[in-house]
Parts: C-alpha cells; sequence; structure tokens
C-alpha cells in the first residue's frame, strides 16, 4: 500500500467500518479514502472487491458515508433520523444488486453483478447501515467520547459500555491523557506537603 495514504480503521461492523474512512471529525479531519482507487483498495480489504472506480462512483460512496454518518449519529443520540439521509441510503440499498453467496467452506461472500459496479458495493454497504440503525442486530449504536472524535460506532460489547469507536487509537489517547492529568495531580500535591 502506498505509504503517502493514511491506513484504514477496520472494525467489525461494515458500516460503521466505512463511515471511520473519515475520522477525527470534530478536530482535525482526516480522509482514508481521498482518492477512488483508495476506495477500491478498502471495499477489497472490506471483501467487496472491484476492479476499478470513477470519480462520480467516488464521490458517490463519500455521499452515502455522510448519509450514513448522519443517520447513524441521530439514532445514537435517540433522536429523528434525518429525513435526507435516510432517502440517500435507501437509494442506494434499492440500486444495488450484490447477491449473498456460500462459499464451499460454508462463509458468506458478495458477488457483484459486474467486476466495477461499485454500486453493488454500496448497496450492500447501505443494507448493513439499516440493519443496525433498525435495531436488528445485536448491539447498540453509541457516539465516541473523544471530543475531537464523536463517531458513530456499533458497541457489541456485552455490557455496552464501550466507550471508544476505536481502543487503539481514540481510547488510548484519552487514557494516556488522563494518566498525565493524575500525575501531574500526584506532583502537585506532593510539592504541597
Ligand atoms: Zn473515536
Amino acid at each position: 500500500m502506498p505509504a503517502q495514504f493514511p491506513e484504514f480503521r477496520l472494525g467489525k461492523v461494515l458500516a460503521t467500518s466505512f463511515t471511520a474512512t473519515l475520522t477525527e471529525r470534530r478536530g482535525d479531519a482526516l480522509e482514508r479514502i481521498p482518492t477512488p482507487s483508495r476506495l477500491v483498495d478498502w471495499l477489497a480489504v472490506s471483501g467487496l472487491a472491484v476492479e476499478s472506480c470513477t470519480a462520480a462512483q467516488h464521490e458517490r460512496a463519500r455521499e452515502l458515508r455522510e448519509s450514513i454518518h448522519a443517520a447513524a449519529t441521530a439514532a445514537a443520540l435517540g433522536e429523528p433520523l434525518p429525513a435526507s439521509a435516510v432517502a440517500v441510503i435507501n437509494d442506494y440499498s434499492a440500486q444495488g444488486r450484490a447477491a449473498a453467496v456460500l462459499t464451499p467452506e460454508g462463509n458468506r461472500q458478495w458477488r457483484l453483478s459486474s467486476a466495477s459496479s461499485v454500486e453493488d458495493a454500496l448497496g450492500v454497504i447501505a443494507a448493513d447501515a439499516i440493519s443496525i440503525i433498525a435495531g436488528e442486530r445485536d448491539g447498540r449504536l453509541a457516539l465516541c467520547a473523544s471530543p475531537t472524535c464523536q463517531a458513530a460506532f456499533f458497541d457489541t460489547s456485552r455490557s455496552r459500555s464501550r466507550r471508544w469507536c476505536d481502543m487503539g487509537t481514540c481510547g488510548n489517547r484519552e487514557k494516556k491523557a488522563r494518566f498525565n492529568a493524575h500525575k501531574q495531580e500526584v506532583r502537585a500535591s506532593a510539592k504541597q506537603s
């Protein structure tokens, strides 16, 4: 993979892995699929390999991504879903013609109608978003506790108490900040005594 592109943050949930291709939305936003070819890379590692992607398809992918982000955020907050986001998600879901197929080993794979059908891949992602926003799957939509992130993520922990979209990044950063604050407090109180 070319070193100049930021790495992907891949989770277990397709729809929120997709929205995580734009991170730090409330801080210095980082676009992880800045080019059509980078979207092709992301689709490949997400089980939705396509041969190519046009600039227009790349644009549509980002439109779907932002609509999923808006609807998932509203759902996590218990607010009404934005009608425009719902319309976009539904459109993409309806346009996709991917078929779920079983491998001989018994795994589910997606078969796209053609090798260049980014629309089919987006349809799968839209349907995945619908299933988590509709509350069909075992888990809870929540917002990342990091103030510069606030990404919607799908919490499947048993206690439903996960606080960060990603432990390795947002979670770690918060822990370090708390640890440093604690160290400073200890130092300050040592000076006083
Ligand atoms: Zn986060």
